[in-house]
Formats: structure tokens, C-alpha cells, sequence
């Protein structure tokens, strides 16, 4: 009798930890997967990316899609339509916000987000005139996972001030979602010393944004990404980033390594 008590106070016990354990989990778990770019030389649309897309997502069914950076100008439609193929490759179905009469519902309601690249500007703008920027904020601290890529990875930092865009329109406010405690700079790109060009090199500038703030620039050169497991932010993909600290002068971080400030 008594060992009968204790198997189902074990069980009680058992089904109320998963319990408390999946609750905090799904309040709490803040995934993401932040991406320099979406295309690799060589290779189509997220072609090098998508087995890691397969799998952060895995049997995710309702995928919402942001548009809005809209890369070389082009529709939402369209832009929508070359997500979906690609996410179709693995089983997985994406539908485009702007599809949805009620979008901040849509948000709410999303199991997970991917956010393609383009211009940096117009994204945040729209984001912000939507006040889509805090519903997404709001649904990925509480469980639904993130994917960006280039401007989709601008917005994942605490603003948009590192982008490499040109302000072709002019947002209500330069913060973006703050997923992570610093800012990106996707794209990064090493100065050329056989070069001729006398222009301000990556460096040069986002050492200038440095002058003016002291947010941490993360400069992650294509095909890296960061991998973001609550407050664990881990480099992935073949090459090193550069990290850039104010008051510090510049240096690497290993692939696999975290990224702690
Ligand atoms: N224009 C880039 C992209 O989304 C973003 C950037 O370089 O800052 O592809």
C-alpha cells in the first residue's frame, strides 16, 4: 500500500515539475538564429543556411514572414513568394504579414518569425508605424522564435545605428527589438589593403558610431550567424567575427565561441 502512495505521490510529483517546468519554458525561452546574409557566394537564396533552418524550426507550423526591407524594391508579394519557396525545400510553410487583416494578432498568435533583408530603414519604419516592432519583441520573449537575415539581423540588436543602409526613409525612432544587449553589423567586411578606394573602411565607421555610443557592434561577415538560446549567444558558420568595443581596439571572436559583454 504503501509503496503504491509513493509511485503515485512520485507521479503527482513528476506530471507538476514537467508542468511548472514547460510553463516557465514556453513564458521564458527566447530563441533565436541571427543571420549576416541570406545568399553566400556561389550558392541560391539561404541554399548554405536552410539544414540550420530546418532544425531551429522544426515542426513549427504557423511561420509569419516581414517583408517590408523589400530588396531591390521589389513586392511583398513577391519577396513573400521567394521565402516560401525556399522554406517549402523543407517542409516548412511561411505566410507573408502583410496578408493578414489583423497583423498584430497574427503576431501574437505566430509560432515563429523570419524577417528577410533589404533596406534597414524602411523595415523599422514600417515595423514601428505598425507597432509591429514590440508585438514581435513581446512574442519572442515569450517563446516564438526569431530568424533575420541582414536587415532582419539589423533589427535583432538594441538599434538600427550599425546598419550599412542609406536612409532612404526616415523611421519614427531608431530601436529595434533588443533580442540581444548589443548592436550588429551584418555583411562585415575586413578593409582591403591593396585597395585604392579612400572612402571610410567598416571599421573606420562603426568606430565613429563608437564616438557617439558605447553599444557593443558585433560584425558578422557572410555566412556567420549567431545562434541565441535566452541569454547564450553563440558564433556559428565557418569564419570569425570582429567585435568592437568603445574604448577597445577591435579584435576576433572564434566561431563556437559565446559572446558575452
Ligand atoms: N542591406 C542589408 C541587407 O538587408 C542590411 C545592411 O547591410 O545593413 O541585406
Amino acid at each position: 500500500m504503501d509503496s503504491i502512495n509513493q509511485e503515485v505521490d512520485l507521479n503527482f510529483h513528476y506530471e507538476i515539475t514537467t508542468f511548472v517546468y514547460q510553463f516557465l519554458h514556453k513564458q521564458k525561452m527566447k530563441r533565436a538564429l541571427i543571420v549576416s546574409t541570406s545568399t553566400i557566394y556561389g550558392s541560391s537564396y539561404l541554399e548554405y543556411i536552410l539544414p540550420e533552418v530546418k532544425v531551429f524550426f522544426g515542426d513549427k507550423k504557423n511561420i509569419v514572414f516581414i517583408p517590408f526591407a523589400r530588396p531591390g524594391g521589389i513586392s511583398h508579394d513577391d519577396y513573400t513568394s521567394l521565402a516560401k519557396e525556399k522554406f517549402a525545400e523543407i517542409g516548412l510553410n511561411i505566410k507573408g504579414i502583410h496578408e493578414f487583416e489583423d497583423q498584430e494578432a497574427a503576431i501574437a498568435k505566430a509560432d515563429g518569425f523570419f524577417t528577410g533583408g533589404g533596406n534597414t530603414f524602411l523595415l523599422v519604419k514600417q515595423l514601428h508605424e505598425l507597432g509591429l516592432m514590440k508585438a514581435i519583441k513581446y512574442a519572442v520573449e515569450n517563446g516564438a522564435l526569431y530568424m533575420g537575415t541582414s536587415a532582419g539581423c539589423n533589427i535583432t540588436g538594441l538599434n538600427m545605428k550599425t546598419t550599412n543602409d542609406m536612409p532612404i526613409v526616415l523611421p519614427s525612432s531608431f530601436d529595434t527589438l533588443g533580442l540581444v544587449p548589443f548592436n550588429m553589423n551584418p555583411h562585415y567586411l575586413d578593409p582591403d589593403p591593396t585597395s585604392k578606394h579612400k572612402g571610410e573602411t567598416r571599421e573606420t565607421r562603426i568606430k565613429e558610431f563608437h564616438t557617439q555610443n558605447n553599444t557593443p557592434v558585433v560584425g558578422l561577415r557572410e555566412g556567420s550567424w549567431l545562434e541565441v538560446n535566452n541569454e547564450t549567444v553563440t558564433l556559428k558558420g565557418k569564419l570569425d567575427a570582429r567585435i568592437f568595443e568603445q574604448g577597445k581596439t577591435p579584435y576576433e571572436l572564434s566561431s563556437g565561441a559565446k559572446i558575452k559583454f
